[in-house]
């Protein structure tokens, strides 16, 4: 027996086939029809010369197809390389060709983005239509529905997962069927998803942290209800229509809820909702205040993790208002060490980078050993370069990205700290602080603010007001206010497109 990301949709197939497994929209899909689309999609692929082993790329947002797609590909033996769907047409080119893909699966609407590659696939299957390659549907309808039983060795990779790469070249993490399945059923004993639950899978697919939740819920026997595109009032209208209990959000989307709907969030139904999940960057503490606020009675967890290292803390609902700012303790089955410059281990209260050892953890990067090496340590251990502190209590605080700090005159500065006091102003919806080159200092700090709607932002007022608050040394040389930050999918600041707004 080995653990498989294809082993859920299998029993849950063959055990409760009539149960709803994932909808889109109008369409619902069975266990049956997930487990019966999959096993097509295995067959088509190993009938059009793929082997297990080969690398199949997914340029797909989200939908219905995900899921059967990620169960077929694994049934297959394959590995699947999701793709950012609003990538570039020369992002899709260098990831494919750096996992050395032989087929794509895409979306048919993002003919263009994979112009440049179509050609050299083995194997292209166009969702929704037929103008990118021949058509999905079609190719499922006439192959084999058999299930090809093929045994995959539970450590070898179900996915390599590009990093968005927000700090630096994307690389590809390879995640094992072991990690994944633990994850999900990990995440059915600490948040009870599974057989009953529905679940809205609101965060981008592609992404390791939201297919990992909309995942779980197929691999476990519960229901997931999939929102093609982010917006707050559909997601609200979501949730009152299919009785969602949990959802999975970055912490934009809260932002975006409390800009945009409070009407509507005070007017919608959403008495079936009990727990939110926030992930992939830090959640601002007035944001998170505002989000126990506004929904009251549902269970708040904020996750820190990474695609190397999973799932790595929860702070969990009974924390949420007492503890907001950390992320609370190591998840199941995760032990966490800081450490410092050397690599011995910090007392409590004091920062050090963050290494997590459980099962979720990477295999490595694909032909990347340096780079393994540089993050993953031979017992084990891995890091996603953030710096932390833990408390007396085990609570953890993400203090920064190690490759966001600023070094200016050789003292250092976290941008998180400025960041999170300036969110504490009435008139500031968001704010991202970065390093530029600076001639005398090395670098110097700068801001990027957006206004709060109907508020506007007087530079010299917010530098007044961080003044008091912060030390001298720390309050920025340079402050530009924008409409709006470029964001990553997963609502990550791109800071590399803001240094180049001012120095190009
Ligand atoms: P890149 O690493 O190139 O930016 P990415 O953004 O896709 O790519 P992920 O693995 O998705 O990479 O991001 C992981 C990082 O997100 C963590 O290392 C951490 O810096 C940040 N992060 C995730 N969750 C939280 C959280 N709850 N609080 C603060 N930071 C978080």
């Amino acid at each position: 027996w080995h653990l498989s990301i294809a082993s859920g949709v299998r029993e849950f197939g063959l055990a409760t086939p009539d149960t709803v497994a994932v909808v889109d929209g109008d369409l619902e899909l069975t266990y049956g029809a997930v487990y019966s689309r999959a096993r097509r999609l295995a067959q088509d692929l190993l009938g059009h010369g793929l082997r297990p082993g080969d690398r199949v790329g997914i340029l797909l947002g989200n939908r219905a197809e995900y899921f059967e797609i990620a169960a077929g590909v694994a049934l297959a033996g394959l590995v699947m390389v999701p793709l950012n769907p609003r990538s570039t047409a020369a992002e899709v080119e260098l990831i494919i060709r750096h996992s050395n893909a032989r087929a794509l699966l895409l979306d048919d609407t993002l003919g263009d983005q994979a112009a440049t590659v179509l050609a050299e696939m083995a194997v292209v299957r166009a969702i929704g239509g037929t103008t990118s390659g021949p058509g999905y549907e079609a190719a499922l309808a006439a192959a084999r529905d058999d299930d090809p039983r093929i045994t995959v060795d539970e450590h070898s990779p179900f996915c390599i997962a590009y990093t968005s790469g927000t700090t630096g070249k994307p690389r590809g993490v390879m995640l094992s069927h072991r990690s994944r399945a633990l994850t999900f059923y990990a995440s059915a004993l600490e948040w009870g998803l599974g057989v009953g639950r529905r679940s809205l899978a609101v965060a981008p697919l592609y992404h390791g942290g939201g297919f990992a939740f909309g995942y779980s819920a197929v691999h476990t026997g519960g229901t997931v209800v999939v929102q093609r595109k982010w917006d707050p009032e559909a997601m609200l209208h979501a949730v009152a229509r299919y009785g969602i209990q949990s959802a999975f959000m970055v912490p934009t989307h809260a932002q975006h809820l409390r800009d945009n709907s409070e009407h509507l969030l005070r007017t919608t139904d959403l008495s079936s909702l009990d727990t939110l999940y926030f992930n992939a960057a830090a959640l601002p503490v007035p944001l998170k205040h505002w989000v126990l606020d506004s929904f009251p009675g549902v269970g708040i967890h904020e996750l820190y993790g990474s695609t190397e290292a999973g799932v790595v803390s929860d702070l969990r609902p009974a924390d949420a208002a007492r503890r907001a700012g950390s992320v609370g303790k190591p998840w199941f089955m995760t032990e966490v060490r800081l450490v410092d410059a050397d690599g011995n281990p910090v007392a409590r209260g004091e920062a050090g980078e963050l290494y997590s050892r459980s099962p979720y953890v990477m295999n490595g990067y694909l032909d990347d050993e340096a780079g393994t090496r540089e993050c993953l340590t031979e017992d084990g251990f891995v890091s996603a370069g953030d710096v932390a502190i833990m408390d007396d209590e085990g609570f953890i605080s993400i203090v920064d990205r190690k490759k966001d700090m600023i070094v200016s005159g050789g003292v250092n500065i976290y941008p998180r700290e400025i960041e999170e006091i300036l969110l504490g102003h009435a008139g500031v919806a968001e704010v991202a602080i970065a390093g530029v080159p600076d001639e005398q200092w090395g670098e110097s700090v700068a801001a990027w603010l957006v206004a709060k709607p109907n508020a506007t932002l007087d530079p010299a007022v917010i530098e007044t007001y961080l003044r008091d608050r912060i030390a001298g040394y720390k309050v920025p040389k340079s402050w530009h206010v924008l409409d709006r930050l470029p964001r990553n999918g997963s609502g990550k600041v791109l800071k590399r497109e803001l240094r180049t707004m001012i120095t190009p």
